[in-house]
């Protein structure tokens, strides 16, 4: 017999050892590689249990107020004449964003292990907070290291961290930032790899996690599908999401890919195309391995990392999860980029027009859908609205606040 159905294309990669193409994998030491293969195995046999399907279902309707509502922007598409602009509300996801979509699965797959700690890095602080509010939810445990700068920088989400029960690591080796605050949990987690479980932030890091956090946000995708041809009786034309590690964008994209639908990622250019000033990696990087996983990254001179930058702490990372080096390499995604400026311009607009305050990273795929609106007068845009903008208020004011005596 042919083959005249091939796997839906979600379902062709990763392959068993985590590779999407030539990207993806796991280099870690052996004594991580040991854990890494334990996880992978539970997850297999775990998250295909009805009891495991059924208790998220619940979780994701009673607890973080699931399904997210699709929303018609019309004062803003109005403005621009022609395409229409609707969003994907994940602003309006329990705690703000999407993020809590792969930590509440990551915490349930943990209480289905039996562990008792959750442990994390965190940057910006947005997957400690998610992960705190899980872990208050399940009553385990969470360890969350953090760089002894950003801690000082992102009070706000270390303060929600502590009032969520969750025990606040700071790390003040080297730069004492993520790259170190990712050393620190690592070495917690291999201290007890029995008892506890690393909780990854987004579509990155060795596999499984990149499928595992992919499966835990497919859910925005799926909804969104159906809502979408609920509301208008037809597919979008374009689907719109920024990509920092990647998590929402693959939650999003991965409801459309057999679909006739261009997929739009967006990098943040920050401040300018020079090493250091953006954080674009799919656009200006090259193939690598950091953080236990091969992707596209941003390197230095010396092969390391390359130091990054946005005005959204949650898009600076070096690298992007593999499947959209996969995608992108293939010809399945398109990757663009918005500057600083083009997203605080976003980030007025949409509060502006809509009573929808953005937060920063969502901001820069309202910026791209705004200017493919401009050149597709006849088409329908779908964002990802990643997040709300509570965590951005003040910075925005004291370093943007001219943009608020514009009219938009
Ligand atoms: C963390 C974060 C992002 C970036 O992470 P991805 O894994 O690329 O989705 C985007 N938007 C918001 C609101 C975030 O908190």
């Amino acid at each position: 017999m042919g083959t005249s159905n091939p796997l839906p294309l979600r379902r062709q990669v990763p392959d068993d050892k985590g590779f999407f193409g030539k990207f993806g994998g796991s280099f870690v030491p052996p004594e991580l590689q040991k854990e890494m293969d334990a996880i992978y195995q539970a997850y297999q046999r775990v998250c295909r249990s009805h009891d495991f399907i059924l208790e998220l279902r619940a979780i994701r309707k009673h607890f973080q107020g699931r399904p997210t509502p699709v929303y018609f922007c019309r004062n803003l598409s109005n403005k621009i004449g022609g395409a229409r602009i609707y969003l994907k509300r994940e602003d309006l996801n329990h705690s703000g964003a999407h993020k809590l979509n792969h930590c509440m699965g990551e915490a349930l797959l943990a209480k289905y292990l039996g562990k008792k700690k959750l442990i994390a890095e965190t940057g910006a602080g947005q997957h400690g907070v998610a992960l705190a509010t899980a872990g208050a939810y399940f009553g385990i445990p969470v360890e969350i290291h953090m760089g002894e700068v950003d801690i000082a920088k992102e009070h706000p989400n270390v303060v929600r961290m502590k009032i969520l029960g969750a025990k606040v690591v700071s790390v003040s080796v080297g730069a004492k930032t993520l790259k170190e605050a990712v050393d620190s949990a690592f070495q917690a987690y291999l201290n007890d790899p029995v008892n506890s479980i690393y909780c990854i932030g987004s579509v990155v890091g060795p596999h499984p996690f990149p499928l595992m956090v992919r499966e835990f946000q497919h859910v925005v995708g799926i909804e969104a599908r159906e809502q979408f041809l609920e509301m208008t009786g037809e597919l979008p034309d374009n689907v719109v999401a920024c990509v920092g590690g990647g998590s929402n964008a693959m939650g999003i994209f991965s409801g459309f890919l057999d679909d006739p639908v261009e997929l739009h990622g967006v990098e943040p250019l920050g401040r300018g195309a020079k090493l250091g000033d953006h954080a674009a990696s799919l656009t200006y990087g090259s193939e690598g391995t950091m953080h236990g996983f091969h992707s596209i990254m941003l390197k230095a001179a010396d092969g390391e990392p390359a130091p990054v930058y946005s005005v959204a702490s949650g898009l600076d990372y070096p690298s992007t999860g593999p499947e959209h080096a996969y995608l992108k390499t293939i010809g399945r995604t398109e990757v663009a980029t918005v500057s600083d400026d083009e997203a605080i311009d976003a980030f007025f607009r949409l509060s502006r027009l809509e009573g929808i305050i953005p937060a920063l990273e969502s901001a820069h795929a309202v910026a791209c859908a705004i200017k493919l609106a401009k050149e597709r007068p006849a088409q329908d845009i779908l964002v990802n609205l990643s997040g709300r903008g509570d965590k951005d208020l003040d910075f925005v004011m004291a370093k943007y606040g001219a943009y608020a005596d514009r009219e938009y």
